[in-house]
């Protein structure tokens, strides 16, 4: 009895201290991944279906789906209370280096967060710039484990500028395994069992200026030139008629970099016969050969670099995801069998090529046809990009054993 009425007392002060943050308003709501939970994994039999739209980024927003899951969201504060009560300390320290309550996560945070997580964990992570951007900017890789592992894997995000919550939910999925690689564990075994022979080469944002672009339209450009570039791609867009928009939509809608390639039109598969646009500009320009641009190269060197088992790419929005290239044989069955992980752990739809054909020459086609490595495109969310940022804590309860799910695929 006395041990529920101190229970009770300490929940009511979680909720009056909730309601005090929530309405400072400055604080925004309280951060979902305060906690972080060793939750069972999220099979899809247990997920809340999401609600499958075709896969365009043209949708339009569709923010109320995450309303349904207040309910859900406040047992899962009372567990975290609990928890915290029970283990007598509080859990405020973990997973409060990458911020995911607002609505830009941007380069120069996912710059400093890297840092201070290299620093933390000096043993289990490993920061390399892979490339240089045409504004100065860095492509990062985050090694996460064993550099010297057997078995490589990569995962990337942020290619596509204005589906820039893809980096912040691999900067969080990055937080989270290093924070709780001592303590949780996926299907039974412990993440560090896991993890144990294991590298994941994370770059969680290979296009930093394009992100910046359709963050803070000409304002997140240091140099002149692209600024003046991006705005004759804008008027020569607005006289041909291939954008109605304004120039801060066509900048805050920007899918390209710098250099107005589409760098998921970049690689080295079904190149010569992807037309898209014939002009630099926001987005479908494939540039003027493959892996011309500084972060395409960037993962083709890695690839190459790694060998990696298999590879995932993070895009939005729709809630499904691409593998289908056409690929036969054993090549088909292993991508299968990633997908269908992939399907198990976030619910996303898996999409064929029969009845949903891609734009060609993305990292996923080049991957799995020259390459041979079984792979995906996973695309988050079920708004127009960028995304809004309450759709965050869902797209992470889906999300957060990916990478523990994607390791526990491959091991014997
Ligand atoms: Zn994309």
């Amino acid at each position: 009895m006395k041990r529920d009425r101190k229970r009770l007392v300490f929940l009511l002060c979680i909720m009056i201290l909730t309601g005090a943050m929530t309405a400072c308003g400055s604080l925004g709501a309280p951060k979902d991944d305060g906690n972080y939970i060793a939750s069972s994994p999220t099979g899809s039999g247990e997920n809340p279906s999401p609600t499958i739209l075709p896969a365009e980024d043209e949708m339009k927003g569709m923010d109320d789906e995450i309303e349904e899951n207040d309910t859900d969201s406040q047992m899962m504060d009372m567990q975290k209370a609990e928890q915290a009560e029970e283990s007598n300390q509080t859990t405020v320290e973990m997973g409060d280096i990458v911020d995911t309550s607002k609505q830009k996560y941007t380069y120069e945070e996912m710059k400093e967060d890297l840092e201070i997580l290299a620093k933390k964990y000096p043993d289990r992570l490993t920061v390399n710039v892979l490339a240089t951007t045409r504004d100065g900017n860095n492509v990062y890789e985050a090694v996460f484990g064993n550099q010297n592992a057997t078995k490589h894997y990569i995962i990337h995000a942020g290619i596509h500028a204005r589906e820039y919550m893809t980096s912040l939910l691999a900067m969080e999925q990055l937080e989270y395994y290093l924070e709780q690689e001592k303590t949780a564990s996926y299907n039974g075994v412990s993440y560090e069992t896991l993890f144990d022979d294991v590298a994941i080469h994370l770059v969680p944002m290979v296009n930093p200026d394009g992100i910046a672009i359709s963050q803070f339209g000409l304002d997140g450009v240091h140099s002149e030139e692209i600024k003046s570039d991006i705005e004759s791609w804008y008027n020569r867009d607005q006289a041909n008629g291939v954008t109605t928009n304004t120039l801060e939509t066509y900048m805050k809608r920007w899918k390209a970099n710098a250099n107005g390639v589409d760098l998921n039109r970049n690689f080295d598969y079904g190149f010569e016969e992807f037309v898209g646009s014939s002009n630099p500009g926001a987005e479908k320009y494939k540039g003027t050969y493959a892996a011309c641009e500084p972060e395409a190269k960037a993962l083709v060197d890695l690839t190459n670099r790694v060998s990696p088992v298999a590879a995932i790419s993070y895009h939005a929005t729709g809630s499904v995801i691409y593998w289908d290239y056409g690929q036969t044989g054993t090549l088909r069955e292993d991508c299968l069998s990633l997908v269908e992980m992939i399907h198990q752990v976030t619910g996303y739809e898996i999409k064929y090529a029969a009845s949903d054909k891609q734009d060609a020459a993305g990292y996923g086609d080049w991957a799995v046809m020259q390459k041979q490595i079984p792979s995906a495109t996973v695309e988050i969310g079920t708004g127009a990009c960028p995304l809004e940022i309450s759709e965050f804590p869902s797209i992470w309860e889906r999300n957060k054993q990916m990478w523990a799910a994607l390791v526990s695929l491959y091991r014997e």
